[in-house]
């Protein structure tokens, strides 16, 4: 576990120098090599605020911050570098508090937070539920109304978690379910393209609970979403449908590095996944939305 401050973090990365350090070190671990030719050997043009590389053979620039959460912005990589270590504090941190704390702008914190939300979500892919799974339905926001139809405000989830041999659960994640496939909150939900998507062909998957009301309930499960829950509404203030995803990516993202060096994986994941474009992030939820409804299909059983 990252036993590092704020303060701590400002200070080791307090240069833009040294921020490049890390980078080239994240980007290329054994020294140098040409993007396009595979060469070793470049010159450093170091005229600009962050160093380009010129391959020696073919002449190719390649920015230290092409392919990095970074890519396309001018905040200094400091500031950079300040906001992913609040991301990876188990609080989390909102666009308003960020743009306070590093001194940047609302627009610009709240595009730095997406970005690297987005980073986040994406390592959650890369990353597939494996050995032992269990998995259980759920409903993000309470319930509001007595009526079988879905209220706005709630959203059906499936939370998917892998447990090791001492049946300790290390690694998690919760999709957001379309609702328009879902015929009524008690209706039982569709597993297969969560296990389809999410979880490994080789992993062993001992329950499926598909009912939230009964004694089949998998309440460890449920109650994560629940935590998940807590933690939206207390650092963001509760969030609507249309973003939900990217923030409980980033809920399952810390959960499951709980125990580790967040910090530096995170680092680490903000340096090697390519950054999200603005009109992409704004256009992400429409295609995760259609994603998902093209995913989710109702199954027949009812629940008994
Ligand atoms: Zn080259």
């Amino acid at each position: 576990m990252d036993e590092l401050t704020f303060e701590g973090v400002s200070s080791r990365f307090d240069k833009e120098e040294v921020c490049a350090e890390f980078l080239f070190d994240a980007k290329w671990p054994d020294g140098f090599r040409c993007p396009r030719c595979n060469h070793s050997h470049a010159y450093i043009i170091s005229t600009r605020r962050i160093p380009l590389y010129e391959c020696a053979a073919c002449r190719a620039q390649t920015s230290l911050i092409k392919g990095t959460v970074m890519e396309g912005s001018r905040t200094p990589l400091r500031l950079w570098f300040q906001a992913i270590f609040l991301h990876a504090r188990p609080a989390g941190i909102n666009a308003l508090q960020l743009s306070r704390i590093i001194g940047v702008t609302y627009k610009t914190a709240w595009l730095i937070c997406h970005k690297i939300r987005h980073t986040m979500s994406e390592a959650d892919v890369q990353e597939m539920l494996s050995g032992l799974v269990r998995i259980s339905d759920a409903v993000y926001s309470s319930r509001y109304s007595p009526f079988f139809d879905w209220h706005n405000q709630e959203q059906p989830l499936i939370i998917g978690a892998s447990e090791n041999k001492d049946r300790e659960l290390i690694h998690i994640k919760i999709k957001k379910q379309c609702k328009k496939q879902q015929r009524s909150v008690f209706a039982s939900f569709d597993t297969a393209p969560f296990i389809r998507d999410f979880v490994d062909t080789n992993a062993v998957i001992k329950t499926v609970v598909t009912r939230r009301i009964g004694k089949r309930v998998n309440r460890t499960l449920m109650r994560i979403c629940e935590e998940a829950e807590r933690w939206l509404a207390w650092t963001f203030r509760g969030i609507g449908p249309k973003h939900l995803q990217v923030y409980l990516d980033h809920y399952c993202y810390i959960w499951n590095r709980r125990k580790k060096s967040m910090f530096n994986l995170l680092l680490r994941d903000c340096s090697l996944i390519p950054v999200i474009t603005y009109p992409q992030l704004t256009k992400l939820p429409v295609a995760r939305s259609a994603r998902l409804a093209r995913n989710s299909g109702l199954i027949s059983q009812t629940a008994s």
